[in-house]
């Protein structure tokens, strides 16, 4: 079984297009939340996912953009794109959106954006030491998937220990799946990049092979930013794509 790891596409069609054909031989979709925000395409990016069957969990920005969370946790930039996306998202994609789950369990991972150790409030997972918090509640399972940072990285632990191992993963990268240790894995952002790189950033998720490879993807990007400039999303939000930051 492979899986396609889709995370943080926050209403970019042109990144999500381009990731989806990279990814035209996978078997199932896992998304770790933040459908929308930012991007101009929220109700085409739900419309896809949706159709696709991914196996889907809300994220933060997907939260405040049909009021499951309160929009002051937000700077002022995604504040604004949080309204504009509530404005403009059809009723059968904020609908979708209210009913999506905090966590997916499936037999042999989890899906959440944030942390397993608080999902209703959405932690950043940045170092091993919020890492090891999730890794206290990941029970048997031998694989976490998160979004959230938008940024690529991985997090090891071996079983039964406290401490955690952190791995940056700032170009293409296979992780192995080690008998004996648990990981949580962030494959970055598909439509809002933060670690300088602006391709767009996806994972597989090999079952056999027991990997997870980290791919980054080119997509449009010019197309991108045309369509948030014209639809008035803050400058700041659309200049950045271009440096992926
Ligand atoms: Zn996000």
């Amino acid at each position: 079984m492979r899986y396609g790891i889709i995370s943080d596409v926050h209403a970019n069609l042109e990144a999500l297009n381009a990731v989806l054909e990279r990814l035209n031989d996978v078997d199932a979709i896992l998304c770790p939340g933040d459908i929308v925000g930012y991007g101009a395409n929220p109700n085409e990016c739900c419309a896809i996912l949706r159709d696709l069957g991914a196996t889907i969990v809300l994220g933060n920005h997907d939260a405040v953009c049909v009021g499951r969370m309160d929009i002051e946790w937000f700077n002022p930039h995604a504040q604004a794109a949080a309204l504009w996306t509530a404005e403009h998202l059809a009723k059968q994609h904020s609908d979708y959106l209210l009913d999506l789950p905090l966590v997916e369990r499936r037999q042999e991972f989890v899906v959440v954006h944030g942390s397993l150790a608080a999902p209703p409030e959405f932690e950043y997972i940045t170092g091993p030491s919020q890492a090891c918090r999730s890794f206290a509640d990941m029970g048997e399972y031998a694989l976490c998937f998160v979004g959230h940072t938008h940024v690529a990285e991985f997090y090891a632990q071996r079983i039964g220990n406290s401490g955690a191992d952190q791995t940056l993963v700032p170009s293409p990268i296979k992780v192995r799946i080690k008998p004996g240790f648990h990981y949580i894995v962030n494959c970055g952002s598909v439509g809002q990049p933060r670690d300088g790189i602006p391709l767009a950033s996806c994972g597989v998720y090999d079952t056999d092979s027991g990997t997870v490879e980290i791919i980054r993807v080119e997509y449009d990007i010019e197309t991108a930013q045309a369509k948030m400039r014209d639809s008035g999303l803050p400058e700041v939000l659309w200049q950045r794509l271009e440096f992926g930051m």
